[in-house]
């Protein structure tokens, strides 16, 4: 796939998927704006991508706070001119039984998964609008709801994830007009820090992979195969939609 002359816009990218799609961008030609809160962590990120010959800007941004996500919006455009891609990746999972979670608890989940994502869509759909072009993935979760799979003690991240199915199809449809298309992915188990104590709970990680019918946690690549593919003009019909990147998990 061929992003050369693009320039994405990656969130939470220092660790995880966010890097691996920060790479995977970056190497099909794309300059790429590394963030998320630890600007060293993001530096050493653009560096691994300058490493492979690619164009890469590291910025801090948590996107909770509008004014870091504009600041980044604004450091892109200015640098490159241009913004034609985001993805919105940057999340927290904290587990917590819902009786018991506070609404500090959930605020900072739906503040970070959710609200974070209207913060980077909105900014970047302004400059996209501008050029009448550009593409949006949201990453969501296989925990986005209505799969006949239920996920105890993260209610605040579930709803975030549904959340984003919602706002992924209200933004194909109001941001069409300007050839800007929005689409979610939905991992199922993916090999990242983020499921580092879900993998510790032998019991726990047993009992979801014997769900799973490939029988393994899938690899962060995997997923930004498929990021790769909606961001790129082969996708180019694909608007709205909600893929599942989740080793059969949903379909067993
Ligand atoms: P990860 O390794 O924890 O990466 C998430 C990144 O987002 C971290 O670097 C994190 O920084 C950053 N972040 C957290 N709060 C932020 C904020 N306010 N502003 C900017 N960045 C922030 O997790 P991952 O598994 O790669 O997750 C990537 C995305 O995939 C998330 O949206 C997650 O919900 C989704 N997902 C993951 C799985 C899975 O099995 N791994 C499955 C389905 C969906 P800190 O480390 O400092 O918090």
């Amino acid at each position: 796939m061929d992003l050369k002359g693009k320039v994405a816009i990656i969130t939470g990218a220092r660790r995880g998927m966010g890097r691996t799609h920060a790479l995977a961008l970056a190497k099909a030609g794309a300059k790429v704006v590394v963030s998320d809160i630890s600007l060293e962590d993001c530096q050493k990120v653009a560096k691994e991508i300058e490493k492979q010959k690619g164009e890469a800007l590291a910025v801090k941004c948590d996107v909770s706070k509008k004014e870091e996500v504009d600041k980044m919006i604004q450091m892109a455009v200015s640098k490159w001119g241009r913004i034609d891609i985001l993805v919105n990746n940057a999340g927290i999972c904290q587990f917590k039984p819902f009786l018991e979670m506070t609404e500090k608890e959930w605020d900072l989940t739906l503040d970070i998964n959710l609200k974070g994502y209207f913060f980077c869509a909105q900014a970047v759909a302004k400059q996209m609008v501008k050029q009448k072009s550009g593409v949006i993935v949201n990453i969501a979760s296989v925990a986005m709801g209505q799969q006949g799979i239920g996920f105890p003690n993260i209610a605040h991240y579930c709803a975030s994830k549904g959340g984003i199915v919602g706002l992924t199809e209200a933004l194909a449809i109001e941001l069409a007009p300007y050839n800007i298309r929005v689409n979610a992915v939905s991992p199922g188990m993916i090999e990242t820090p983020m499921i580092s104590s879900v993998k510790q709970d032998k019991k726990t990680i047993e009992a979801i992979l014997s769900r799973v019918p490939l029988r393994r946690v899938g690899r962060p690549e995997e997923v930004s195969n498929l990021v790769l593919f909606l961001v790129s003009e082969d996708s180019s019909y694909i608007t709205g939609s909600t893929v599942v990147v989740d080793g059969g998990w949903l379909a067993a």
